[in-house]
């Protein structure tokens, strides 16, 4: 298979890039590096099966050559992000989906769109199953990303239904590991990096509110088996097992033997109370679970932030 990747050169779109050429097929990866980084594909240039088109997909994409498959996870994904970046935000989500779904109708490619546990919002239903319609605040700070990743699931059917596009769903859960941007914002690099930094690790809220983290490679395998499967509906891939974030917190603490302190922060606006994935789904339609437990993931991730200390891209988190 021939495959387009957007968002190649982010945290799941290269690990993505890995997976597939890993697998003997050929990856072109789009990307215009808004928040992704060329260090997270830099291993890949020069490999025969990989070529890279530096681009943003909002705007008219012009791809050559034959695709099977084209591979939707351009977009800002951290809150912080999102929120310095709303406009961008919206349109990577409706016209950049767009564009992706008229290169995998002109190439007659599977389209795969990287939805998020958002569209669930601050979940009146708990664990999440693909069923619940969510509770979205469109107008708040968030609605930006949540609303985009809406449009873009409607799109996405709108395309399967009156184009006749073969396409895949995936709602992709908290998910960390090697290749996040150290200064990113999301909970798990905050922590490990304020953690060996020495500096205290800024709790949002009474950290009482929930989030079940999955480990970057067990996310990977779920979306490609998704991927080679013929599961048109929506299917979440995330680590069922929730923990506080006050509990995170507390284990980074622990796993990096860091002294820093803990210390309190107000709670964003309509961030998720809790969050937690019913996986039925994925487990009946496509055999897969998560395999590595947060302890492991958390050394393996603390290891690369630890490899990274001393560069420029160690630049405080926001
Ligand atoms: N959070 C925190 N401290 C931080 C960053 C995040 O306590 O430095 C909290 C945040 O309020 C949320 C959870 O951790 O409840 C997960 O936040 P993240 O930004 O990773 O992603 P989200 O799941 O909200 O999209």
């Amino acid at each position: 298979m021939r495959v387009l990747i957007t968002g190649a050169a982010g945290f799941l779109g290269s690990h993505l890039a890995d997976r597939f050429l890993r697998e003997g097929h050929s990856v072109v990866g789009l990307d215009n590096f808004l928040t992704g980084h060329p260090d997270n594909i830099a291993h890949l240039m020069g490999h025969e099966r990989f070529s890279f088109l530096r681009h943003n997909i909002s705007e008219y994409t012009y791809v050559a050559g034959p695709l099977d498959g084209v591979l939707h996870f351009a977009s800002p994904a951290s809150p912080v992000d999102y929120l310095e970046m709303p406009i961008q935000t919206l349109k990577v989500g409706s016209l950049g989906t767009h564009n992706a779904l008229g290169i995998a109708l002109a190439k007659r490619a599977r389209f795969l769109l990287a939805s998020t546990s958002e569209v669930y919002g601050d979940p009146l239903v708990h664990p999440q199953p693909e069923s619940y319609w969510g509770n979205v605040n469109p107008i708040g700070p968030r609605g930006c990303y949540d609303e985009a990743k809406r449009f873009a699931e409607a799109i996405t059917m709108a395309y399967q239904r009156a184009q006749g596009v073969d396409t895949r769903i995936v709602r992709i859960f908290n998910t960390y590991g090697p290749r996040m941007r150290p200064g990113d914002g999301r909970v798990v690099s905050n922590f490990i990096v304020q953690a060996l930094r020495g500096e205290p690790l800024t709790l949002y809220g009474d950290g009482g509110q929930t989030r079940s983290f999955c480990y970057v490679d067990d996310e990977i395998d779920g979306i490609y088996r998704l991927f080679q499967s013929d599961q048109q509906e929506p299917v979440n891939i995330g680590n069922p097992v929730e923990f506080t974030v006050r509990q995170l917190a507390e284990l980074v603490l622990e796993l990096t033997g860091s002294t820093s302190t803990i210390t309190s922060h107000p709670l964003p606006a309509d961030d998720p109370k809790v969050r937690q994935p019913d996986i039925t789904r994925a487990r009946t339609l496509l055999g897969w679970e998560p395999r590595i437990p947060l302890r492991e993931g958390l050394v393996r991730t603390i290891e690369y932030f630890r490899g990274l200390s001393g560069s420029a891209r160690m630049q405080p988190p926001t």
